[in-house]
């Protein structure tokens, strides 16, 4: 039986963990050739295990690289390039959240840090694979925003603009490049499950991390965290044809955290 990604190629940043490696199970899942890309060579090797665990004929390239700098993007397009000869889908979803902090103490170190790798990371991604796509007449790319690219969140200068900017590029990209057969969407997940997340909850007390967590997703409508795989699902459809006419818009997937507050 054919499948919707049978014969594709998709490239997906910050796929060592959480989101990304969600999404990269699930589309190899589906049948296509993947390239992944993260910071974490290790991490990356624990993906394509878990990839070849449940589909042991997976094509799958490995490329460790820092998003946030541009030669090292050129790089892990140029590999993809050279290794399956395209790109049909992008998730352009490497990003980290950073330190907690109201703005006047929030750290310009920090500050930089964050944009560099969660908006200057997404746009030199946009950058070099929209040339790629550009030439081809299709591709999709979906691009990791968050609530906190919709609305205020609150001790997050750095990642709130940085989404917000992730926002802008998105809405910006999907104008220019329609009328090449290329959609570019964003997500804004709420809070999802994953390293980052956990890592978030423990910056706000270390050894009750858990009940912070239920407090925190009390005022959700669903009352609850949302699942990696919950949002796989969704990139797996929004990347692929079927979502083709998808474009210029941010999706959120967060139980209805961004409507109620
Ligand atoms: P995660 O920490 O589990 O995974 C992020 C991955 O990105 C890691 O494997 C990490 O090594 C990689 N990475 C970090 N910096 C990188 C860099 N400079 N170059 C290459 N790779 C890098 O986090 P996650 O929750 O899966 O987050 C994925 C994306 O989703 C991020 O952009 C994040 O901001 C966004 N997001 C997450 C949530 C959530 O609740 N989990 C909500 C909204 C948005």
């Amino acid at each position: 039986m054919s499948s919707r990604y049978d014969g594709k190629v998709v490239l997906i940043t910050g796929a060592g963990s959480g989101l990304g490696q969600a999404s990269a199970l699930q589309i190899a899942k589906e049948g296509a050739k993947l390239s992944l890309v993260d910071l974490n060579s290790d991490s990356l090797e624990e993906t394509k295990k878990l990839i070849l665990e449940a589909v042991p004929n997976a094509e799958v390239l490995l490329v460790t690289a820092d998003v946030s700098n541009e030669e090292a993007v050129k790089n892990y397009v140029n590999q993809t390039v050279e290794t399956f000869s395209r790109i049909d889908a992008f998730f352009n979803n490497a990003g980290i959240e950073g330190k907690q902090n109201p703005t006047e103490d929030y750290g310009i170190d920090e500050f930089r840090k964050v944009i560099g790798v969660n908006l200057n990371g997404v746009f030199f991604g946009m950058k070099y694979v929209l040339e790629v796509m550009k030439k081809q007449g299709s591709g999709s790319i979906v691009n990791t925003a968050s609530v906190g690219g919709i609305r205020g969140v609150g001790n997050q200068s750095g990642y709130a603009a940085s989404k917000h900017g992730v926002v802008g590029l998105t809405r910006n990209s999907g104008i220019e490049y329609g009328q090449y057969g290329i959609s570019v969407k964003a997500i804004a997940p709420g809070a999802i499950m994953t390293p980052m997340v956990e890592g978030s909850l423990k910056q706000i007390d270390p050894d009750n991390w858990q009940e912070v967590g239920k407090q925190f997703v009390e005022p959700n409508p669903m009352k609850r965290f949302g699942k990696p795989e919950e949002v796989a699902y969704l990139v797996a459809f929004l990347l692929s044809d079927q979502a083709n006419f998808i474009n210029a818009v941010v999706i959120p997937i967060d139980g209805g955290q961004s409507y109620k507050y």
